[in-house]
């Protein structure tokens, strides 16, 4: 009875346009669609391994489901690489920045002790309140704890044909809120974040928030960053350009099998929001957790890519490094236009 309930609410929201959020269409949307393009659809994913859930209060063993869901996301990896070149399908990697290493050490004191720490805190979905930050990194190499480094994995997605970009999404996610983490906190996971990629002579532009933790624009945009995704509510909108120049990419909807509905029904909804962003000429933000249930991998990511590959004449799908880069390029030229 409560499992209909659920189903009928979800249903209602989506329905109404609520959940997603369907935003009305803009009179001057080609600033944010290029032509001949009628939408632009953004694929990303929170590539985290076992750093995620370590402070999960919800799970009375955290770090063991940590563990478990990183074995599984190594395992998904290399599937989803294939499904993106199947149908050329580019993928925005919010990486975990300690995935970088292939290993590190304790260091006299503490690991990393370069890094600032957070100060203990609670929220909705996590719980630090003794030891230290990083006490569950094994200091050890990728061989012998793979669930918490992954050059392997990131060579791999820099070594398919298709144009991935690897984003940050943290060096150990953190919580980025104001309230928890500070300028100087944050500014130090986005430098050992930036030196580890270094050796991958990647520049990280695009910042995925972990946990849903926003906060902290300025931050980014001084240490270089053009454009963040955030996650307050789902919208099928239109990017937002802030005051310091950064762009936020809204999350429109998560790629996730949800067992409140069939397969047919999950697929459909999806299709039904594709199908909008085209129509109503806006930007499609859907994301994943690469550690998700197979269901994802062998029915529904195969389905929307195939779908999306489909209405590939319609819709611009790329990465949130290229679309910032084409938004910036374009809010300048209108500057310019303006002016004259
Ligand atoms: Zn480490
Ligand atoms: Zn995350």
């Amino acid at each position: 009875m409560q499992k209909l309930y659920k189903s009928a609410k979800a249903w209602l929201s989506f329905v109404l346009g609520r959940n997603p959020r369907i935003e009305l269409t803009r009179k001057d949307y080609r600033k944010y669609i290029p032509a001949p393009y009628e939408g632009v659809v953004i694929i990303s994913s929170d590539f985290e391994l076992a750093w995620a859930w370590r402070y999960d209060k919800l799970n009375p063993d955290p770090i063991n489901n940590s563990l478990v869901l990183a074995r599984k996301e190594r395992n998904n990896i290399p599937k989803l690489v294939e499904l993106s070149a199947r149908y050329n399908i580019p993928v925005t990697w919010g990486t975990v920045g300690h995935l970088f290493l292939s290993s590190c050490k304790h260091g006299v004191q503490k690991p990393h002790i370069d890094i600032e720490r957070l100060l203990y805190f609670e929220n909705e979905w996590w719980k630090y309140s003794s030891g230290d930050w990083f006490d569950a990194d094994p200091c050890s190499t990728v061989e012998k704890a793979p669930e918490w480094y992954a050059p392997d994995l990131i060579k791999h997605i820099l070594n398919s044909e298709i144009a991935h970009e690897i984003a940050n999404h943290s060096f150990s996610h953190i919580s980025c809120d104001d309230d928890t983490c500070t300028p100087a906190i944050l500014e130090s996971e986005l430098r050992a974040s930036q030196e580890a990629a270094d050796s991958f002579k990647l520049k990280l532009e695009s910042f995925i928030f972990p946990g849903h933790t926003m906060g902290n624009y300025d931050t980014l945009q001084k240490t270089g960053y053009t454009s963040m995704r955030t996650n307050f509510i789902n919208v099928l909108g239109y990017p937002e350009c802030h005051a310091n120049s950064l762009w936020e990419h809204k999350t429109t909807m998560e790629l996730s099998y949800n067992n409140l509905f069939s397969i047919k029904h999950n697929l459909s909804r999806y299709k039904v929001i594709i199908n909008k962003c085209i129509k109503n000429h806006q930007v499609c933000n859907l994301w994943f957790h690469p550690s998700f249930e197979d269901i994802n991998i062998e029915v529904i990511l195969p389905e929307i890519y195939r779908f999306l590959d489909a209405n590939r004449k319609k819709l611009w799908i790329t990465t949130m490094k290229e679309y910032t880069n084409w938004l910036s390029i374009k809010a300048k030229n209108s500057e310019d236009t303006n002016i004259k």
